[in-house]
């Protein structure tokens, strides 16, 4: 292309008047009409500025590719990873919001790139939708949803629960609960030293939970039958469908030491994003379990297993006992305590629900409230140092890095 300078007239000049303007500058309007005249000139040198170019007041190729690629508004065009990549300002736009709700879009060059590809099927993953990487209406429509409550895009906050969290109660009454009892008929998981294996325990305990909720109110559902074992990710497409408010997996800890013991509780979270509502519905039950029960506190972690990751609502794994613990094991095989833990964990699904905010402050945008009750949590994610529960007199070497964390299947 030619330059375009100051003096010049016709349809070239018109239409990066017509761009400058979209853009917000405001031109003399006897220069409108395709004379580039002196508001002209200063509207190009303010956007040169702006945008980190060359001023000069001419409107060159390079000017003129970033004028074109200042126009797009996200959703003007479908987005998707192509070559030539796209580029503009829409692009910029939805890595910005890919990076405040946890996705990693990588650097916010305005360039789609594969950084800003996965971070778009990562994203659409976990709201449920095809993951064609492609950016359209629907995908737009997703967004604009879990969009975070103010235009401090940096929020930081994780989107996965947004959803859920709009539909939630606050209290536990009629609330829907889904409760995985982990482990099945194939993989029994860990196995006590009386011989309780750890799919056993987690089913007593399950139907503890269960029968606890309903007496409470609450609308609890096992997400799988006794003599199934379907994989994590199935698991969690069933509390999805369900539309459950709160997941809550049961699992048992072990550990060679038999002296490990104790609670855990874990939810999703990795170095660049944390479950806010899953860390405080973790905190809320292990709080319980340790100070209701007198559990030993091996305390809640991050973790980004399928379960948590793959669920849309809040969810938690609780490992409340060891059963390579020869006390808890037996503890386990016993009604009375398996009733108190049921309600330890019910108690603390209670304080969680309660304690959310109740989402319709003002100021929020987008619709609904939920994305302020993520964003105002606040908390982080606990310190990870040091061992886990119950061991801290095991021998050197005992002791994995992650505590005495058994990495569930
Ligand atoms: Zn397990």
């Amino acid at each position: 292309m030619r330059t375009i300078r100051p003096g010049d007239r016709g349809d070239d000049v018109r239409d990066v008047q017509r761009r400058l303007s979209a853009l917000g500058s405001h031109l003399d309007s006897g220069e409108l009409e395709g004379v580039f005249g002196p508001t002209t000139e200063s509207a190009v040198r303010a956007f040169q500025q702006r945008r980190g170019l060359l001023v000069d007041g001419r409107v060159g190729p390079e000017t003129w590719n970033e004028l074109v690629e200042a126009g797009y508004r996200l959703g003007d065009r479908i987005l998707y990873l192509r070559m030539p990549m796209f580029r503009g300002d829409d692009v910029r736009t939805l890595q910005r919001r890919m990076n405040s709700l946890g996705f990693d879009a990588g650097r916010e060059d305005g360039i789609f790139g594969e950084g800003c590809d996965r971070a778009v099927r990562d994203f659409q993953r976990n709201v449920g939708m095809d993951r064609d990487g492609i950016v359209g209406h629907e995908t737009l429509q997703e967004l604009e949803r879990v969009r975070p409550p103010t235009d401090d895009e940096r929020s930081g906050a994780t989107l996965r629960e947004v959803e859920a969290l709009r539909k939630m109660r606050a209290s536990l009454e009629g609330s829907r609960v889904a409760i995985d009892p982990g482990h099945g008929l194939q993989d029994p998981g860990a196995v006590g030293p009386s011989g309780l294996t750890e799919a056993d325990a987690a089913w007593l305990l399950a139907s503890s939970i269960e029968a606890e909720l309903r007496r409470r109110g609450a609308e609890p559902r096992l997400i799988r039958t006794g003599n199934e074992d379907p994989p994590a990710a199935e698991r969690a497409a069933r509390a999805n469908r369900w539309g459950a408010e709160v997941c809550l997996s049961i699992h048992l800890n072990a550990h060679t030491d038999p002296r490990a013991e104790g609670s855990m509780c874990l939810y999703y979270g990795h170095d660049s994003a944390t479950s806010q509502a899953g860390l405080r519905l973790a905190e809320a039950i292990q709080d319980e379990l340790t100070s209701r029960i007198g559990l030993t506190d091996g305390r809640t972690h991050p973790m980004t297993i399928t379960l948590l990751r793959e669920t849309r609502m809040p969810a938690v794994q609780v490992e409340p006992c060891f059963v390579s613990n020869p006390r808890e094991e037996r503890l386990l095989g016993e009604e009375p305590f398996r009733r108190d833990v049921a309600i330890a964990i019910v108690h603390g699904v209670e304080r969680f629900l309660g304690a959310r905010p109740s989402g319709t402050g003002s100021g929020v945008a987008g619709g609904g409230g939920s994305g302020a009750a993520i964003a105002d949590a606040g908390a982080g994610v606990p310190s990870d140092e040091g061992a886990a529960p119950g061991v801290a007199d095991a021998g050197p070497g005992e002791t994995p890095p992650e505590g005495q964390t058994r990495l569930p299947a």
